[in-house]
């Protein structure tokens, strides 16, 4: 069961290094057993963001053409 949940850990460690880079990622969640840890405004199209799992981020890919400094103007309408 310990292997279990440390492996849950590292798999929500590994998403945070790939997406925490993604500027429509909002924040991810530190609990290992959230079933949609990633908040993300992409898909909500608003500055409120929806709930999102990793299989969603990992089949959008967007983290790996974004770059979190231009978060502000999707926040701001920009
Ligand atoms: S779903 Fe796509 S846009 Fe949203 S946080 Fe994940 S990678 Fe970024």
């Amino acid at each position: 069961m310990k292997e279990i949940v440390k492996l849950k850990q590292t798999m929500l460690n590994v998403t945070h290094e790939l997406i925490s880079g993604c500027r429509f990622c909002v924040q991810i969640s530190l609990d290992p057993e959230d079933k949609t840890p990633i908040q993300c405004v992409k898909y909500s199209g608003c500055s409120i963001p929806v709930h999102t799992n990793t299989a969603t981020c990992l089949s959008c890919q967007e983290y790996k053409r974004s770059n979190k400094n231009e978060r502000q103007d999707i926040a701001s309408g920009g």
